[in-house]
């Protein structure tokens, strides 16, 4: 079966990182016989340039027709002082309701040869191994009113907290299908304490938990959660939560194993295709030189072909690849620790390709 990707480069290190998780595609797709057509696509920046919006009608019909997306990564300073309407990050929180992504994954985990890079102790972060759930649609983001106002003669403000039952209701059935799979733990993370949307929050999760009797179910308070992520991150399997709280929590959890350029992202969507992107920005300091770690992007395509195309041993082929690309030595500049040479993305990636 013939499977279409659409790769949307974006700016700075995102044209240099997608480039090599396509190369490593192409390598498993000769390598198992499997047939991917790329097509491409402009988002961001640079299609501000060219095309005078973030998110052309042309980047969404090609995504919608396509059965998967890979993304590199918006934004830099030459569109920092522009109107709204025309700032990069736009079209990344366009697509998203274009293709209908309710649900950000993140996986935490870890390399062994990297523990120099991490900031917890060797023995804690060793066995960190979770997932991170994130609703993408509702909650405080998209809700109205969302205004300056006046109260009492006052200024004053107000953002909304919205969220339908069925919003709670598949995001928490995801987090559930990926903790069966996985080690039979979903942590629910609300602040039900003090938020009536976290009472239905848990509410819901308790009924669905009821169709899981394998899966254990625990909510925790997100303060204690931001706690927990730091001071015992083993114990989680998967983390599931509302937007704000996960928008939060996951850049927290990114930085436990080490660099923000070694770790994956997967948007799920209700229908149509799923987008997988590393979780790093365009990092415009250091963007056309060569020398952004490929890794996240990679990793992103494993997930991609994981998640959308139901190929497991390819995409353990890529992550066993990148694990022994990392334990003999090889180390991007953002890895490389007290090491004597680093490699350029071109040259980790070969390394990558060479491994599977
Ligand atoms: P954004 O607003 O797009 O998220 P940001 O400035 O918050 O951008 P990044 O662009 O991810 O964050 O960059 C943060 C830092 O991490 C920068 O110094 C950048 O060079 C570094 N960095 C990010 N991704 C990588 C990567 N893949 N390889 C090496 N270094 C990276
Ligand atoms: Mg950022």
């Amino acid at each position: 079966m013939r499977r279409k990707i659409t790769v949307l480069p974006g700016d700075g290190i995102g044209k240099e990182v997608t480039r090599g998780a396509v190369e490593i595609l192409e390598t498993v797709a000769e390598r198992y016989g499997h047939e991917f057509e790329f097509q491409y696509g402009e988002i961001g920046g640079q299609a501000i340039d060219n095309t005078g919006s973030p998110l052309p009608e042309q980047t969404i019909e090609t995504c919608k027709n396509s059965d998967a997306v890979l993304l590199g990564a918006v934004g830099g300073p030459k569109w920092d002082n522009q109107p709204s309407h025309l700032r990069p990050e736009r079209g990344l929180l366009k697509i998203r309701k274009e293709l209908n992504l309710y649900a950000n994954l993140r996986p935490i985990s870890y390399y062994s040869s990297l523990s120099e890079s991490s900031p917890l102790r060797k023995e804690i972060i060793e066995e960190v191994d979770f997932v991170i759930v994130r609703e993408l649609t509702g909650g405080l983001y998209f809700g109205k009113p969302s205004e300056r106002t006046t109260h009492d003669g006052k200024e004053a403000v107000v953002d909304t907290l919205f969220y339908q039952k069925d919003e709670m209701q598949r995001i928490i059935e995801l987090a559930f299908e990926l903790a069966s799979k996985r080690r039979k733990k979903v942590t629910s993370v609300d602040k039900a304490n003090v938020l009536e949307s976290s009472r239905l929050w848990r509410e819901t999760a308790e009924e669905i938990a009821e169709r899981y009797p394998e899966v254990e179910l625990e909510h925790m308070l997100v303060d204690n959660a931001a706690m927990q992520l730091i001071r015992n991150p083993r114990q989680f399997d998967v983390v599931v939560t509302e937007n704000m709280f996960g928008d939060i929590l996951s850049d927290e959890a990114s930085v436990l194993t080490g660099s923000l350029g070694m770790l994956p992202s997967a948007s799920i969507s209700t229908q149509g295709p799923n987008l997988y992107e590393p979780i790093h920005g365009s990092a415009p300091d250091i963007a056309g030189k060569n020398i952004a770690n490929p890794i996240a992007a990679i990793l992103s395509a494993a997930s991609m072909l994981r998640l959308s195309f139901g190929m497991e041993v390819e995409a353990e082929a890529i992550e066993k690849a990148v694990g022994e690309t990392l334990d003999s030595g090889s180390r991007t500049g953002d890895i490389a620790e007290g090491q004597v040479r680093t490699l350029t993305t071109t040259e980790m990636v070969a390394e990558i390709k060479g491994a599977i």
